[in-house]
């Protein structure tokens, strides 16, 4: 019974495919009142569900579906006094709503790190479709950190496989060999 195993609202009934020529869009907490606003310009990368235990994720969600964008695309437009850093130590900074405690978006601080220059969002947040839709499933094991009980994993990687979502414990392949090539240009391993 795979089908029974809930991902996320986002997923469950299938994944919607991105559109052509996606211009970007808003995202907007869950504040009835005064919400904050983020604008991106241009499409989202690297889609993913993530089962880690810092993303943000909606109530009863086993996982976090969160994409990337340029940091330069992306601007608060309304009520950026609501925002504070959840955790000003931890490597992503995820700018939370105080009210409502939804992250509105993840910034990495350090110019070394190897995605610096990327943010990190939730599409869900906005009321316009055609975002780049999930590609894999990241982090997946660690759900079980969060409370998720450890004999239903099979369970949820079928299910993960079944949405076209390949699991993975880590980042994704491709994801991580970037991550790798980064870290070995900056050591001089590898030549610019
Ligand atoms: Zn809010
Ligand atoms: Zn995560």
């Amino acid at each position: 019974m795979v089908g029974t195993v809930s991902i996320h609202p986002s997923v469950d009934h299938g994944i919607k495919p991105a559109a052509e020529n996606f211009a970007g869009g808003t995202l907007q907490c869950k504040c009835a009142n005064n919400p904050v606003e983020v604008t991106i310009k241009g499409q989202s990368a690297h889609n993913h569900a993530c089962g880690c235990t810092k993303c943000w994720k909606p109530e009863g969600a086993l996982f976090s579906i969160v994409a990337v964008v340029p940091r330069d695309n992306l601007s608060v437009t309304k009520n950026a006094d609501k925002l504070h850093v959840v955790d000003p130590a931890a490597t992503i900074q995820r700018h939370a709503c105080k009210e409502c405690g939804v992250h509105m978006y993840g910034r990495i601080e350090n110019p070394k790190h190897p995605l610096y220059g990327f943010d990190f969002i939730h599409t869900e947040l906005s009321r316009q479709g055609g975002w780049s839709p999930p590609e894999f499933a990241a982090f997946v094991s660690s759900i079980i950190e969060a409370g998720a009980d450890p004999g239903q994993q099979g369970a949820v990687r079928a299910r993960l496989r079944e949405l076209g979502l390949e699991p993975y414990d880590c980042l994704s392949p491709p994801l991580m060999d970037f991550i790798s090539t980064q870290v070995a240009k900056a050591s001089g391993v590898l030549r610019a």
